[in-house]
């Protein structure tokens, strides 16, 4: 006997003559002799229905509508962008994605990026080294303290080669910070220690500190929730035409329990390594 079991993320509720079945923005309410049998079956473990005496028509509509599958697995990023917004389905452009890193958190990060993207036409991988070619696509700069002193260098290159790259700074600076997404127009890391560094009371140490700071290893609930929102900005890169996640930077605190804040670089006027120039539009 066929069973079908609803999709990650889909809800539903019964009504007194039919129910009311959503997934991401979309919803419809069904109603009449067919969908009391939905109904019904769904009422017993709330997530499972089986074909017999269901009626075809409406299976095969809520199959299309993605609310009910036969193997549904954890939700892939790239299905939950499609369910809230109705982007990202179906296409996999092609693009690579290099996750730069000697630690466990690159680690992590690399494998979450591996899951999310498999049988799609995004190739993920790894390097040790933050220093050697620039890879091609969106690189993933991992620093968690003993990267000290290659920052702006790496910087000063991925501006030359207009390389697209996401800074992942969790060296034990308070917060850990997932960001900024540069590209091409939207300024550089040179650009980002220094606004940082200006509004603090010390900017030339706290300066020094962004360049240089070494720092011991994070937590495994921090480990993961970096890696998590690492991840999630390379993701919307990779899985929609026009990313929405340049120039983003998520501040991640936990002095007064875990937060998450999202804020948009801007490129310093006359940066000595990008120029600063915003790009058009
Ligand atoms: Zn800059």
């Amino acid at each position: 006997m066929p069973e079908y079991r609803i999709a990650p993320y889909a809800g539903w509720v019964p009504l007194p003559n039919g129910l009311l079945v959503a997934r991401g923005t979309w919803y419809a309410v069904i109603r009449g002799p067919a969908s009391l049998d939905v109904r019904d079956q769904l009422m017993v473990d709330g997530r499972s229905v089986h074909t017999t005496n269901l009626n075809t028509v409406l299976v095969d509509k809520l199959v299309s509508h993605g609310f009910l599958q036969t193997q549904p697995g954890v939700a892939t990023y790239r299905a939950l962008l499609a369910a809230e917004s109705g982007v990202g389905a179906g296409e996999s452009p092609q693009r690579t994605v290099t996750v730069l890193g000697a630690s466990d958190l690159a680690g992590e990060i690399a494998k979450i990026l591996a899951q999310e993207v498999e049988g799609g036409e995004t190739a993920v991988s790894m390097r040790t080294s933050l220093l050697g070619p620039v890879p091609a696509g969106i690189v993933v700069v991992v620093a968690d303290g003993t990267e000290f002193g290659l920052l702006a260098e790496v910087n000063r290159r991925f501006c030359e080669s207009d390389t697209t790259w996401l800074f992942v700074d969790a060296r034990a600076s308070a917060p850990a910070l997932i960001g900024p997404l540069f590209t091409p127009g939207v300024g550089c890391l040179e650009c980002h220690w220094m606004r940082r560094a200006a509004v603090l009371s010390k900017p030339a140490e706290y300066d020094q500190y962004l360049r240089e700071g070494r720092s011991g290893s994070g937590g495994h609930w921090q480990q993961h929730m970096i890696a998590g929102l690492a991840a999630a900005l390379v993701l919307d890169w990779v899985s929609v035409e026009a990313p929405r996640s340049a120039g983003t930077c998520l501040e991640l605190a936990a002095a007064d329990g875990p937060s998450v804040r999202r804020h948009t670089h801007v490129p310093v006027p006359g940066c000595a390594v990008c120029g600063g120039e915003m790009a058009d539009g």
